[in-house]
């Protein structure tokens, strides 16, 4: 019952297209509906030049559920603890959903895909516990204007840290300086979810920036020693909502916010540029350019899985964007 189309995927970049409903503002606007579904797999962007068509391996219409997202994504949590590397992120401007997707609503009634997968987690460990042991630990970062921030530490201890991004014997990025802390069960996990976004809240309010402007990156680490042969495989789930890809020239931006949105322009065309280059198969893949593909890097490639999941918007308002979005999405492809 649960076709899964990521559960097959190998070294393969996914990449879903979620389109949002309109919001109440937009309709109150009496905002023009300019995207439309042909069929699971393509979109229609009506642009003042006419049509145009862009081509996914899923796509979620305006109705889809949290539920409907989570079950199409979360063949990707049994990779993770079969011992590969997995990243799930959100790409899209801002307002076009991407929080809704990964973590839900504000008043939790519609939990996205980090709560649901930190549930599945814990699911599949008790299923599997009386032949396997495992153990789960989770790190949580905020990468502003080229910054990382320990998120599990306060907003004041984790100014004056320096973080630095480190890979192990076995290739696996780990964040030196950076709390990693272990989980016993998914309300823990949730629990220290919750901590390290009131944290990323804090200091967004404390130096007047908004959350939005920022990379959020959730790593969680899972081990598992079978109790039979005493083999230990180690798997890695990333997690991550990516700031707006707004570009600097429509929000009228200057000085701060300029090197606000230059460093996240920087950030999301090297991420492009490495997505490129690995599913066209290149030998050098950029990975080194910037802060976020390096933390990224053991999830993107080699036997990494790796899904994209594009918002956007319906309406006419955020046209330009939304085509920025379609275009970078499909370079990807
Ligand atoms: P982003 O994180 O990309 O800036 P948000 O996730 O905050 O965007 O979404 C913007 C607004 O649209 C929020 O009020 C959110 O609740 C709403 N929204 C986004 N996606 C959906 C959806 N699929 N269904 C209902 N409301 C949504
Ligand atoms: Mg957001």
């Amino acid at each position: 019952k649960y076709y899964n189309m990521v559960e097959d995927m190998k070294g393969k970049i996914r990449v879903f297209c979620r389109i949002r409903p309109l919001t109440r503002a937009e309709q109150a606007k009496k905002g023009h509906i300019t995207v439309a579904c042909l069929d699971d797999y393509s979109v229609i962007l009506e642009t003042p030049r006419g049509p145009r068509e862009f081509q996914f391996d899923k796509i979620f219409n305006t109705e889809c559920t949290q539920e409907e997202v989570f079950i199409e994504s979360s063949g990707l949590i049994q990779c993770a603890i079969d011992g590969f590397n997995v990243c799930i992120f959100a790409y899209g401007h801002t307002g076009s959903g991407k929080t809704f997707t990964m973590v839900g609503d504000r008043d939790r009634r519609n939990p996205g895909l980090i709560p649901r997968t930190f549930t599945r987690i814990f699911e599949i460990i008790q299923d599997n516990e009386s032949k396997f042991e495992f153990k789960v630990s989770a790190y949580m970062l905020e990468l502003y204007n080229d910054r990382l921030q320990d998120l599990f530490v306060s907003p004041a201890e984790a100014f004056n840290k320096r973080i630095e991004i480190k890979r192990d014997r076995k290739g696996l990025v780990f964040a030196q300086g950076a709390e990693t802390k272990d989980a016993a069960s998914a309300g823990e996990l949730f629990a220290l979810f919750e901590q390290g976004s009131a944290n990323r809240h804090i200091a967004a309010t404390k130096m007047n920036v908004e959350s939005s402007r920022s990379h959020l990156i959730i790593g969680i680490m899972i081990e598992s020693r079978n109790l039979t042969n005493g083999s230990v495989s180690f798997g890695k789930l990333s997690l991550v909502d990516l700031a707006g890809s707004e570009r600097a020239a429509k929000t009228g931006a200057k000085d701060d916010q300029l090197k606000e949105a230059n460093s996240i322009n920087k950030s999301l065309s090297a991420l492009g540029d490495v997505i490129s280059a690995l599913s066209m198969e290149q030998p050098h893949v950029p990975y080194r350019n910037n802060k976020l593909t390096q933390l990224m890097q053991d999830s993107l490639g080699g036997n990494a899985k790796t899904l994209m999941i594009l918002n956007i918007s319906p309406s006419d308002c955020n046209l330009d964007e939304t085509l920025t979005s379609l275009i970078y999405a499909t370079r990807v492809k």
